[in-house]
Order: structure tokens, then sequence, then C-alpha cells
């Protein structure tokens, strides 16, 4: 086979079709736009300040000059045996890498009303130590638990010839936790760790509610080395399968060409012919980079254009001061007393996510962040002094909403950095700076779960965007990209 794929993009989704694809004999050249491939997977070093670091840091001359965080990925469900995420780890080569399970016994905790729910890994566990703080409601608690395995083991259905979007997707998820649970704290607990997605009543839809919350509920896992170990690992299949990544190398332009190839225009100036395109890359951007043509109406350019993102995160990656903290193998949520979580207002910090690595001597915390228009920024790199205000604003305050949970947490930091909306969109291109992409919505499934086919036969989607976010969405939207450009599906056995 002679066939070329240029990916546009180099996160998961571009790096887990080019790696795939270049397995399976198709020529293929990755192209990131940045210095550094992995686009939310991205982790990125920090200089210790010199006033805590060597000499004055309890390591001594020996201690570290500088850190590493990681930028989105964080962790991770459905890894162990038979369940949700491991037929895909399987066929992208990723089982083996260093993965650590959280503790079963409290895999997440939600700190909510003041009181800390510790949320057992398996359906039967959850189930169980759930019905025993509200005993009244342990019949719903079951119906909860069922749902969600059930769209979890429906989960690969997707993949069958000729079916449509899971019913789900045209279901309000906040309706069904109304309708299944009565006890509004309970509803809380539920909705706890609902910073995986956008909890949304009008819009969030009962599919990625389920389907994500269910990986979860098997099982959750961080990764040594974090998001950089899985980007080291799809490079390494890309290159050692004879493809090519190239860094520091934006697409600009796209051109169709009469027989449905494409000439891929490369920092303004360079061209690279190919057969193929996969676009990793917001599907607005990627009507922007072809502009007119006869065959994208502009009701799918507006349509694309006119679709709303999903909320930003801000984060604050923090240094400790060592054995200051006890290192938590869970991942901690945090709400502000009386906080909605299903009509969130953006503009508050009512939510944090606690981040441990697993190397105890960081943590993360992060918090959506809705990112107006008129907010203050400046470029990378020369952001102006109201932006530094703000973030550091919103570090006091995700700080205070921490420490409810881990009194004097303020004292055990070493030093801090942050990031907001705005870092994310000068990064990614992301519109908005959104964390996960369009919003998906139960009113318009057919408008928001987008296809992997565009109107150009040659032309392809994959990513966050089109499908759901996370590894397991974004992976799950990889095999559906390759399977257009495959003649098979890649995970029918025997194709692994
Ligand atoms: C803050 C945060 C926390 C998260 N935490 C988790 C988590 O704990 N667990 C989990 O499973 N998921 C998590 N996610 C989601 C997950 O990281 C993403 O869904 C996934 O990594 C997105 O992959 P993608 O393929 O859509 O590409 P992206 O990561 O969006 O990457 C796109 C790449 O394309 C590049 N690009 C853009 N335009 C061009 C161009 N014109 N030419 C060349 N390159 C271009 C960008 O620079 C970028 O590198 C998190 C996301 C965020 C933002």
């Amino acid at each position: 086979m002679d066939h070329s794929v240029v990916i546009i993009g180099s996160g998961l989704g571009a790096l887990e079709c080019g790696s795939l694809l270049a397995r399976r004999g198709f020529r293929v050249t990755v192209l990131e736009q940045h210095s550094q491939p992995g686009g939310c997977l991205q982790s990125f070093c920090r200089r210790i300040p010199s006033d805590t670091g060597p000499g004055k840091h309890p390591g001594g001359a020996d201690a570290p000059q500088s850190v590493r965080f990681d930028c989105g990925f964080h962790y991770v469900g459905g890894l162990g045996e038979g369940e949700s995420f491991r037929p895909l780890t399987d066929l992208f080569g990723l089982t083996d890498l260093p993965w650590i399970q959280l503790d079963p016994d409290g895999a997440e905790e939600v700190y909510a009303e003041e009181e800390s729910f510790l949320l057992p890994s398996g359906h039967e566990a959850f189930a169980d130590r759930l019905a025993s703080r509200f005993p009244a409601e342990r019949k719903g608690i079951l119906h909860f638990t069922e749902v969600l395995k059930g769209v979890g083991d429906r989960m690969f259905h997707a993949f069958k010839p000729g079916a449509g979007l899971p019913d789900e997707t045209g279901r309000s998820a906040h309706a069904f936790l109304c309708e299944t649970i009565r006890d509004p704290l309970l509803r809380q607990v539920l909705s706890g760790t609902g910073l995986r997605m956008e909890l949304r009543a009008e819009t969030l839809p009962l599919y990625p509610f389920a389907q994500i919350s269910n990986s979860f509920l098997q099982s959750a896992w961080r990764l040594e080395g974090g998001g950089k170990t899985i980007v080291d690992r799809l490079t390494r299949i890309l290159l050692q399968a004879g493809g090519v990544l190239r860094t520091r190398a934006a697409a600009t332009r796209l051109e169709e060409r009469p027989d449905g190839s494409f000439r891929v225009e490369i920092n303004g100036k360079e061209i690279l012919e190919a057969d193929s395109v996969i676009a990793d890359i917001h599907p607005a951007a990627v009507l922007s980079l072809l502009g007119e043509h006869p065959r994208i109406r502009s009701v799918f350019r507006r349509r694309i254009s006119g679709l709303e993102n999903s909320f930003g995160m801000f984060t604050a990656n923090l240094l400790l001061h060592p054995g200051k903290l006890p290192y938590l193998n869970r991942s901690l949520f945090i709400h502000a007393p009386g906080s909605d979580l299903w009509h969130p207002d953006g503009r508050r910090t009512e939510s944090v996510l606690v981040h441990f690595y697993p190397e105890g001597d960081r943590i993360d915390l992060l918090s959506p962040m809705a990112w107006p228009e008129e907010a203050p920024g400046g470029a990378p790199g020369r952001r102006n002094e109201s932006y530094e205000t703000l973030k550091n604003k919103k570090l006091q305050e995700c700080l205070h909403l921490a420490a409810q949970r881990l009194p004097g947490l303020e004292d055990t930091i070493q030093a801090a950095w942050t990031s907001t909306p705005r870092t994310w969109e000068d990064y990614t291109g992301t519109p908005g700076g959104s964390a996960y992409g369009i919003r998906k919505d139960w009113n318009n499934p057919l408008g928001t779960f987008l296809s992997v086919r565009s109107p150009l036969p040659h032309l392809f989607f994959t990513g966050q965007n089109v499908g759901l976010h996370g590894l397991l969405g974004v992976s799950m939207t990889a095999v559906r990209t390759c399977s257009c450009l495959l003649s098979d599906n890649p995970l029918a056995a025997g194709n692994q």
C-alpha cells in the first residue's frame, strides 16, 4: 500500500491514529505547531525559585533545580482486566505502562456539605458503601450503578456496522439523576466527581455522564511520569513503524486537489502532499484552514462555528515542602457548601479537584473557570498585570476552598505556578481555552456528537471535539477515525 496521511495536531487522538495507521502500512506524518507533542497530555518543567531551591531546600545541594507538572491528563478509569478502557490500551500499546491503581477502597473522595465520602472501586462496593450511608436510597443507588454499567457494557456496540448514536445521547443526565435519587446530598455526592466532565443540567447528555463515570467506578489509575509517558510511547511506536513527527510545524492552509487528495501548507511556506488528512484540532479551525470550498456549505460552516465549547480550567501546580502534606492515593473533589454542581457559575470558585503526584512532592488544583472575551491576557510570555492579579485571586480562592478538607494547605507550599483557559487557548488553539472541547447537548445529539467524516471524502476528524473527551473517549474516536481508512475494525480480534 502507498497511502500518505497527514495528521494535524499531535494530541492523544493524533498519536493514536498515527501510530496505528503507521503500523498498518500508511505513510504517516504528524504535524504539531508547538515544540512538544501531546496537546493536553503534555508536561512542562518549572524552575524552582532560588530562595526555595538547592541550598535552602531540605534536600541540600542535590535537590532538583526544576520540577515537572502535567498540563491536562491526571488519571483515568477502567484499566483493569475486562474493563472499559482496557481493549483500547491493548490496541494502542499502552497497557504495560507504569500505571498505579488508586486505592480500591477509596479511589475518589467527594467532600460536599462539609462531609467526606470515600468512593470505592467496583459497582457493588460503591453501591454498598453509599447505601450504608443513605439506606433509604438503596434501590435508587442500585439502579444508578446498573444504568452506568449498562452504558459501559454497550460501549463497543458503537463500532457495529450501521450503529447510530446510543439512546442515552438524547437523554438528560441531570433528569436521570433526579428521577433516580431523591436525597439532595446523595445527588451531590454522585455528581461530586463531575469535574471530569462539564455538569450542566441544560445540556449534559446521560451518555457521557454514564460512560465516563462507569469507567472510573470500575477502577482508577494514575501514571508514573504522567501524560508524557503516553506521548513517549505512542511517538516511539509511530517512529518505529516509519512514521514522522514534526514539531514547530503548524498547518496553515489546506487545499483539496481535484482527485480528492490534499496539499497541506506548513508554517505559511512549505507544502506537503497527502492522500488523506486527519485533523485532531477543533473542527472550526479546520474549516478556517480550508477557506471557501464549494462542498463545505455555509450552513455546515455556520453550524460548526456556532457550536458551544465546554468550560475552561484554572490549574495551580504546587510544589510542596517535603513531608508536610501526606500523599493521598486517591483523587479529591472539594465543593463549597451550598454550591449547585449542575448549574455552575464559572466566575465563582465552587469546586476544586486535588491531584496528588505519585512522588508525593507535588499536587495540582484544578477548578473550572469561564473565560469571557473581555478577560485580561496579553501575549504568551508577556502577560499583563491585571492577568497576573486575576490568576492570583483565583489561586487564593482555590487554596481557601481546598483548605476546607486539607487544613493548613497554604503552609505546605514551597512554590506555585498557575495557568488559565487563556493559556490553553494559546497553546492548543481550542476556542476560549475549553478544557473538554465541543459541548455535547442532549437536546441536539446529532448536532453536537460530530461524525469523524467531513463533507470531503479524504478529510477526517479525530480528538475530543468529535466524540467524548478524556483518554477513553478520545481513544474510542481514534478507532472510529482509523476504521474509515482501514477496511476493518482495528479493535476486532487479530488486529492488535
Ligand atoms: C485541564 C484538563 C484536565 C484533564 N484531565 C484529564 C484526566 O485526568 N483524565 C482524562 O482521561 N482526560 C483528561 N483531560 C482530557 C484529555 O486530556 C483530552 O481529552 C485529550 O488529551 C485531548 O486529546 P486530543 O486528541 O483532542 O488533542 P489535544 O490535546 O486538543 O491536542 C491538539 C494538538 O493540536 C495542536 N494544533 C492545534 N492547531 C494546530 C495546527 N494548525 N497545526 C499543528 N498543530 C496544531 C495543538 O498545539 C495540540 O498539541 C483533561 C483535559 C484538560 C484540559
